[in-house]
């Protein structure tokens, strides 16, 4: 049996002594954001997610979702009452806004939420996370009449949303799309063509599905600019704005899959079914760039949660589990053996866990926090630093966080040796749930080029030349305190070395495209650890500040001095590689693979 408690602490941490969101009061949505209001939140959905919906994690990992002869989808027992349990707690109302019947809160707390949601159990979790999706692209996009039409109980979770882009020829390369949407006379188009791999394409846990789906215009250019974005709803709305007839729709299929089988990943075929245009003719990709760093941002965190979940369980394990004795003498030596947790190598893996998904929740939740910030701030200036490194950490948090996760999750399976693999004790789940994130929401592979190839030129250098400025001042201003100087130092030499790869790539990345995508994975590495030693610089800052007065402070330092020591040493081994560039790597043909 696994088990998941939220770590509720460390978020705390993160949200009140880090960023300090309560001080943020003169913000919308923040006014109400008291340390109180994010003890109660963190408290109830921590309950929530370990009460009811981890046990339904393994039961929907057993279960999966099944479809029916008529099209329908049923999802595992249990799933729809947590849902509806969920509805009611407004949980995922928590982000969106007020005028749509959300409580409006920031997406910085909703973050720590989606955590541990996530962290439960991921496959429950993408329902909710689709429907947040689709209300974020109908607000970035939609007309007034839209919004008012479906944002409020998309808001609630009365109704899911699908985010339809996948085709069977295309899943990066979305301007190989076929879809097709023929205007009508009445201003609806007819949307024709199949679309695979939905998430939550088709369930039976909310009244309607807003499916939100990209189609070709008859007559459109090729390519990516040909593209628009479609609302085309389960069941079309009556006179009174509920679900009335049903729209020309469904699911042909529910993929098999390695993981998450507890989300019903559907093939979905449109026949002539009625859709309504999102935003302008061919600029639908506009519209889902706007909302896809929160998505993305989002996703990265699933690879966190899977890491903090599997992590739990393994150094549970870890103090249980007895074998051998301690390399220095035994250690309970009224035992018939030491509990592992006594060898180094045990400790490497959960240490490397522990260090990395600390460090990477800060990150995130750092990250997230300019979500707001681009939105909310009255300062131009804040608004527009804000949205420089939205789009620049954006692919770092998804592609670090999900690789990293991963490895977390294969680490904490490794500490529970045979146990691990088998299925009984369940922690092999978190592996197969947690590949997926690597996956979809744009490959990790796709981030990378992403982040060398757009984000990194965007306003000419902007983010990246503020984001070294920011961490020069950052080391000045602290260079004085002696107990900070090991975090000082590793974040002013990981900053140096992420500089030498910012000029390698402009002064070889232009020349030859292939060295930037070549250079493109390690970079992002080397982004990835410094932009962890910042967080972790931070941290160390505030725990020295406070260290003695709670063993909290202590253990946060010990583990941010491992990251130095023990995590921190792999951005120079991908300085080294990226700056080899693509010449070796394309020069077998295609043949000798
Ligand atoms: C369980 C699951 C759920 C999903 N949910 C949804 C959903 O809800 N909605 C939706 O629309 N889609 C969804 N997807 C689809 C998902 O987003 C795509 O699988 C993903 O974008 C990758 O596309 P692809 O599988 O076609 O891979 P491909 O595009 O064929 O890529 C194959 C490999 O080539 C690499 N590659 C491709 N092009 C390049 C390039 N230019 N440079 C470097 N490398 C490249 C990729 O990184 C990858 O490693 C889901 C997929 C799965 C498996």
């Amino acid at each position: 049996m696994t088990s998941y408690n939220a770590p509720l602490r460390d978020m705390q941490f993160i949200l009140k002594e880090m960023l300090e969101i309560q001080t943020y009061q003169d913000l919308p949505g923040f006014e109400e954001v008291t340390e109180d209001l994010i003890d109660a939140i963190l408290e109830e959905g921590g309950k929530y997610a370990r009460d009811v919906l981890h046990p339904l994690n393994k039961v929907g990992d057993a279960h999966g979702c099944v479809r029916n002869d008529d099209g329908s989808v049923t999802t595992p027992p249990g799933f729809k009452d947590a849902y509806d349990a969920m509805v009611e707690s407004g949980f995922t109302a928590m982000a969106a806004k007020t005028e749509y019947g959300g409580q409006g809160l920031p997406h910085v707390l909703n973050v720590a939420y989606s955590e541990m949601s996530s962290a439960a159990n991921m496959a429950f979790s993408m329902y909710p996370g689709l429907t947040h999706g689709a209300y974020s692209a109908i607000e970035a996009g939609g007309s007034d009449a839209q919004k008012n039409t479906y944002l409020p109980n998309l808001a609630t979770g009365k109704w899911g949303g699908t985010m339809n882009l996948t085709e069977p020829q295309c899943g990066t390369d979305l301007g190989l799309i076929r879809t097709k949407a023929v205007p009508q006379a009445d201003g609806t188009y007819k949307i024709t063509g199949q679309k695979i791999w939905i998430s939550a394409g088709e369930h039976d846990m909310a009244d309607n599905i807003i499916h939100l789906v990209l189609a070709r215009i008859e007559g459109a250019p090729e390519g990516i600019k040909g593209i628009s974005l479609f609302i085309v709803p389960k069941y079309i709305l009556d006179e009174n704005g509920e679900p009335g007839a049903r729209n020309s729709l469904e699911c042909g299929g529910l993929e098999e899959k390695m993981g998450i089988h507890g989300n019903a990943t559907c093939v979905m075929n449109y026949e002539d079914a009625t859709g309504w245009l999102i935003g302008d003719e061919n600029k639908g990709m506009r519209v889902m760039f706007v909302m896809m760093n929160a998505a993305r941002l989002a996703v990265g965190v699933q690879g966190l949660a899977q890491a903090e979940l599997a992590y739990q369980n393994a150094a549970e394990f870890a103090r249980e589990r007895l074998q051998s004795r301690s390399l220095t003498g035994p250690k309970a030596p009224d035992k018939p053996a030491d509990p592992i947790i006594v060898h180094p190598d045990v400790r490497r893996m959960l240490m490397d866990s522990k260090a990395f998904i600390e460090g990477g929740r800060a990150f995130a939740y750092w990250t997230m926090l300019f979500n707001d910030l681009e939105h909310l701030s009255p300062d131009e200036k804040v608004r527009e630093k804000a949205s420089d490194y939205m789009g620049l950490m954006t692919p770092v948090v998804k592609s670090f966080l999900t690789d990293k996760g991963f490895k977390a999750c294969s680490d904490c399976l490794q500490v529970h040796g045979g146990t691990g693999f088998t299925k009984d004790q369940g922690v092999e789940q978190f592996l197969r749930d947690a590949k997926i994130a690597m996956i979809y929401e744009g490959t990790n592979g796709i981030q990378a080029l992403d982040l060398v190839g757009r984000k990194l030129s965007a306003n000419a250098g902007r983010s990246i030349f503020g984001f070294f400025k920011e961490i020069d001042e950052w080391c000045e201003a602290n260079s004085g305190d002696e107990e900070l100087k090991p975090f000082v130092d590793a974040l002013g030499g990981s900053k140096a070395k992420l500089q030498e790869g910012t000029t390698w790539l402009m002064q070889n990345g232009m020349s030859d495209f292939n060295n930037a995508g070549a250079a493109s994975h390690d970079y992002l590495n080397v982004f990835g650890y410094t932009a962890l030693t910042y967080m972790w610089a931070k941290m160390a800052k505030i725990a020295l500040a406070k260290k003695g007065s709670d063993p909290f402070y202590d253990q946060k330092l010990v583990t941010g001095r491992y990251f130095i020591e023990r995590l921190l040493p792999e951005a120079g081994s991908h300085l080294e590689k990226l700056k080899t560039g693509a010449k070796t790597m394309m020069s077998l043909d295609a043949e000798m693979f």
